[in-house]
């Protein structure tokens, strides 16, 4: 079935149906012809005529690639047709990616920021950055074709800006796409991190062909991306995923968000980190945390599994909503490992109704540090066509060069 518009031309349904192939091989980054018609919904002979219109104005090329012992004839964009970028903003770090449209990265930076970093700064060094690492490959400013910016917290729909000012004070009210728009002239997407590395996950990581997951971004702050029957949910202001603010205790501490107890004021990284500075010192860090719970420190050990048990009761109401088939934990606090994962699994086991978590696997996610920042480079090589109008982007994995 070809996608038809009403009152459209033939030219125009042409049109249409070559640029959602050429989407989808964006989004993808190589598919069989068979795996183009199926994600399409387009015939076989349509999709064979647009590969051949699209091979010879040289947008893409056919290659014949080795896949498991199997030879298959891959359809790919022409890695030379554009670039896009991904720059993932921390409480501390920015790191930039550029990638060609074979998904390949092509450079990728890492740079810290100061503590409080302010937005104007911030897009300026990411800025230089992102010239660098284009003029080190050789590229050209004016093949980027679009980018997106991934920040810690949600993105209120629509406003490409924070939705709370606590989180980044440095950024409040700012219209974070529209500070690159103006420099780079090109389609700019705003998301929440978490979201990012749901998307990353779900097409290089642990959520392919997982139609039902959430990600967790075990951080500064605590929130989640959630993929609902194959696609990104958002909800309907942008806000979805916010399980940092679960209420665990109703008397608890004072949360950043103006209520008390949330699951944040007691398992994301700088509750932790202050519960231990008594003990282990002032200067005491996440990175300390980290080294010395996997020595096998008694005190960090508790408490981080202290932090799991509280993410599993916030995890086990996230089952009970959405009956998921994975959890996959990302963030600096799944470098903890074990002793974290297992607690969250014990506590969600107990806390899940029967049924709603059963079969739920928690595992860490496979891209680590890089999780945003990929998620990133998808959503743009997604977006480009777009306008960067934070379409949902279809997250159906096929074999894909996959982000190096
Ligand atoms: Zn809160």
């Amino acid at each position: 079935m070809d996608r038809r518009r009403a009152g459209g031309s033939l030219a125009d349904l042409r049109r249409a149906n070559r640029d959602e192939a050429v989407r989808l091989l964006r989004l993808h980054g190589s598919m069989t012809q068979a795996q183009l018609a199926r994600l399409s919904g387009l015939s076989h002979a349509s999709v064979s005529n647009i590969v051949r219109d699209l091979t010879q104005e040289g947008t893409a090329r056919v290659e014949t690639q080795q896949h498991n012992g199997r030879r298959s004839a891959q359809v790919t964009l022409n890695p030379d047709s554009g670039l896009v970028v991904g720059v993932d903003f921390g409480n501390r770090h920015v790191r930039v990616a550029v990638a060609d449209m074979l998904h390949n990265v092509l450079a990728e930076e890492y740079a810290t920021l100061p503590h409080g970093h302010r937005s104007a700064e911030s897009v300026q060094r990411a800025l230089r950055i992102i010239a660098e690492l284009v003029a080190s490959g050789g590229r050209r400013m004016d093949e980027i074709k679009g980018m997106t910016v991934g920040l810690p917290g949600p993105i209120v729909e629509g406003s490409n800006r924070l939705g709370s000012p606590n989180i980044l004070p440095g950024w409040a009210d700012v219209d974070v796409a529209e500070s690159f728009r103006k420099e780079l002239r090109v389609p700019v997407v705003v998301d929440n991190d978490a979201n990012l590395g749901a998307v990353a996950e779900s097409l290089w990581g642990r959520g392919r062909e997982v139609r039902n997951f959430a990600y967790l971004k075990l951080s500064t702050g605590i929130g989640a991306g959630l993929v609902i029957d194959g696609h990104l949910y958002r909800g309907s202001g942008g806000m979805a995923g916010e399980i940092g603010h679960t209420t665990i205790d109703e008397d608890g501490p004072l949360c950043r968000c103006g209520n008390r107890g949330c699951l944040e004021t007691m398992a994301a990284a700088p509750a932790l980190v202050s519960l231990l500075q008594g003990s282990h010192g002032p200067e005491f860090s996440l990175e300390d945390l980290l080294r010395l719970g996997a020595q096998g420190d008694i005190g960090c050990r508790r408490v981080i599994a202290d932090a799991g048990r509280h993410i599993g009761v916030a995890v086990a109401n996230l089952c009970n909503l959405l009956n998921p088939e994975l959890i996959i934990v990302g963030g600096e606090l799944a470098l903890a490992g074990d002793v974290l994962l297992s607690a969250i699994t014990d506590s969600l086991s107990r806390r899940a109704m029967s049924g709603a978590a059963q079969g739920t696997e928690v595992v860490t996610g496979a891209l680590a540090e890089r999780t945003a920042v990929l998620g990133a480079i998808a959503m743009a090589l997604h977006d480009t066509e777009s306008g960067g109008d934070g379409v949902r982007p279809r997250l159906v994995p096929v074999g894909s060069a996959a982000a190096r």
